[in-house]
């Protein structure tokens, strides 16, 4: 695989490079530095993305008939890495990057055309209803009843851990249609609005003190048959195809890349402080370490995302994407907390006038707390080495 950049891709860089320069308010930029979790303020992302939307840069993911921009694989990898370097925040993939390709697979064309659009103008802003107090990693033991009614179903019980929930005006949700059969084979897709009446949202605070699960409990609701994404009582294998998404649909080795370039920042910063500072180099071999690693998750996300740049699914080896950037995040997050010490819990900004932001400084603790969550959501990490045996090496 030939990793340098033709002169045309050179050229697309600087035209990156330069919208970024023009067209990234300073505001949203300092926002992501700031923020702690792992979506940044459903404001700022909106903004960003009416940005990009108004450009034809929002989704470089999708076919460009649904409006999609149609780059190389070279090129959304230069605009990926260009965002994050120039502090982008991330779009909200809930609805533009986890549903939409699900809608594009196996949607009516009247499904389509009424959500795709709508997704991409941030119009709907979507959250996702998997998780149920008894169904986690055992997903396919949900609950959730829909019981047909004419032309509704009529939903019952209740989903957990939903992110954004409170935010969101459209939730879609796994669904048992059928109580009879084998597990898998009785669920079904559905999209529900929120404003639906018997919708009930209970805020879920986590341990770093954000307000971003939920519980959302359903009674008596009724949703249109009209809003099942394909058939009946086979939503088991759209559900399996949109986890691919989630797992590595993008190019996140450059957030981690990011990451990393700020811990490097604490590090100098902490040697400008203290000249003895890992004075035995600890701390330098598992940067080392740590800088190692990224390079293999880059090479590869590149080889598996180039596999599909032609509309396909990421396929399991997504699994392969979630453990490798959430060890390295994870690992990130925590040689943070330890380079900054002490005052890490102060949130002191020390790094002042030293090579790093002092707004990234403050988000160092939050980001250790609320990344914590990211070996469990998505599927856990046992789930992926589960998935990798099974689908990957064929065990
Ligand atoms: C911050 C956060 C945000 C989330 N957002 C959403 C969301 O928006 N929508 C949504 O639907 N869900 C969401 N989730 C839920 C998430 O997908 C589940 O928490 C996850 O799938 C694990 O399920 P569980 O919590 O029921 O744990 P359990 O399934 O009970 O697992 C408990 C432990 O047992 C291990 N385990 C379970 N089964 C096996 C096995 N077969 N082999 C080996 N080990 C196993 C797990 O790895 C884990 O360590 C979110 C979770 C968090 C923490």
């Amino acid at each position: 695989m030939n990793l340098d950049f033709s002169p045309d891709e050179l050229r697309f860089q600087q035209e990156v490079r330069q919208f970024l320069a023009d067209s990234l308010p300073p505001h949203i930029v300092a926002a992501t530095a700031n923020n702690g979790s792992v979506f940044v303020e459903k404001d700022i992302a909106l903004e960003w993305q009416a940005i990009l939307a108004e450009k034809g840069w929002a989704v470089p993911q999708w076919p460009q008939e649904y409006g999609g921009t149609g780059w190389t694989p070279a090129q959304k990898y230069i605009f990926s890495k260009e965002c994050y370097h120039a502090g982008a925040p991330m779009l909200i993939p809930l609805g533009l990057l986890m549903l939409a390709p699900v809608i594009m697979a196996f949607g009516s064309e009247q499904q389509k055309a009424e959500y795709l659009p709508k997704i991409l103008s941030g119009e709907h802003y979507w959250c996702q209803g998997y998780s149920e107090p008894g169904a986690g990693s055992d997903l396919a033991s949900l609950k959730l009843r829909a019981q047909r009614d004419g032309d509704h179903y009529i939903v019952n019980g209740s989903k957990i851990w939903t992110t954004h929930a409170h935010l969101a005006d459209h939730i879609f949700c796994l669904v048992r249609t059928n109580v009879g059969s084998k597990p898998q084979e009785g669920i079904s897709f559905l999209l529900i609005d929120m404003a639906s009446p018997g919708v009930h949202v209970e805020p879920i605070i986590t341990m770093a003190g954000d307000h971003e699960v939920n519980q959302v409990f359903f009674t008596d609701v009724h949703v249109p048959v009209a809003n099942r994404i394909g058939e009946e009582d086979k939503g088991w294998s759209y559900a399996k195809y949109l986890l691919e998404f989630e797992r590595g649909g993008g190019f996140s080795a450059h957030r981690v890349r990011h990451e990393l370039d700020n811990l490097m920042g604490l590090v100098a910063a902490a040697h400008t402080i203290d000249p003895q500072f890992d004075k035995h180099g600890d701390i330098a071999r598992r940067v080392a370490r740590i800088e190692i690693d990224l390079k293999a998750l880059e090479i590869t996300e590149l080889r598996i995302l180039s596999a599909v740049s032609g509309g396909g699914n990421p396929g399991p080896e997504s699994s392969i994407l979630k453990i490798a950037t959430v060890n390295l995040e994870q690992a990130i997050n925590e040689m943070s907390v330890e380079v900054l010490g002490y005052a890490a819990f102060e949130m002191n900004p020390v790094a002042q006038g030293n090579p790093v932001r002092a707004d990234y400084v403050s988000s160092v603790v939050p980001r250790y707390l609320n990344n914590r969550a990211a070996s469990i959501f998505g599927g856990s990490q046992e789930i992926q080495h589960n998935i990798i045996a099974k689908l990957v090496l064929g065990l």
